[in-house]
């Protein structure tokens, strides 16, 4: 009798506080996490692992050298992506991210990634900015990576200012604003390292391109960026 009452007492609280996809609203079957499968079915991948998106390239081309430029997903506004990017950067879903990891990380090993990188380093918050939201996006995303890919996450990049926003700057400011924010926090981890640079979305590049540039001053090996949507 008591567990039945517990039931429909789970079932009342569901009604109000429903355990839903944060892609659809739809509710979620049982023991599945935050996105549906059908929204997860319907995730537009770019598959550039195996074969080349020229205009997400081309965001870095020409600027500083580097190895490979992996986007999981298409960033769509008003699309699912922007639902779970929005879930994962401002309603606590920091889960959101490593699941994302996960899920790349798979389609990564498929794509012969295994053995191509030394070591993860995702783009730092400030530490304002992360002991605000209670985690860093980038960094989750990076440890559901490495999780599938065998690979340490290692946070050998540190944000020196709290950037102000760039939304209303051309993209020349953009990346004066940007060069000066980053500094490398371990050098002699990183020198001689194959570097899988993480981020949540790749935009312009600058931010990317300012973190790249710390990574290769200290001398890494091989640079390559991996994100989990990018813009058209
Ligand atoms: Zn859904």
């Amino acid at each position: 009798m008591q567990s039945k009452l517990n039931l429909i007492l789970n079932d009342f609280v569901a009604l109000f506080f429903p355990n839903t996809c944060i892609g659809c609203r739809g509710s979620l079957p049982n023991g599945v996490q935050h996105i549906c499968p059908t929204c997860q079915y319907d995730l537009p991948k770019t598959n550039n692992y195996k074969e080349d998106v020229p205009h997400i390239r081309q965001k870095l081309v020409g600027s500083i050298p580097f190895n490979h430029m992996l986007a999981y997903l298409h960033f769509q506004k008003k699309g699912i992506v922007q639902h779970v990017l929005h879930a994962l950067k401002y309603n606590h879903k920091e889960d959101v991210g490593v699941l994302l990891g996960r899920w790349y990380g798979h389609d990564l090993l498929l794509g012969g990634f295994q053995n191509e990188f030394d070591m993860i380093v995702p783009v730092p918050l400030h530490v304002s900015k992360q002991r605000k939201r209670g985690y860093n996006q980038s960094e989750a995303f990076a440890n559901g990576l490495s999780e599938v890919l065998k690979m340490e996450v290692c946070n050998g990049i540190t944000r020196v200012t709290a950037s102000e926003t760039q939304t209303r700057k051309s993209r020349v400011e953009r990346q004066e604003n940007v060069s000066t924010v980053f500094k490398a926090e371990n050098s002699l981890l990183l020198k001689d390292k194959r570097v899988l640079l993480v981020d949540d979305v790749i935009t312009t590049g600058a931010t990317l391109l300012a973190c790249g540039n710390v990574l290769q001053e200290v001398g890494i090996k091989a640079l390559s960026f991996g994100v989990i949507a990018a813009t058209n």
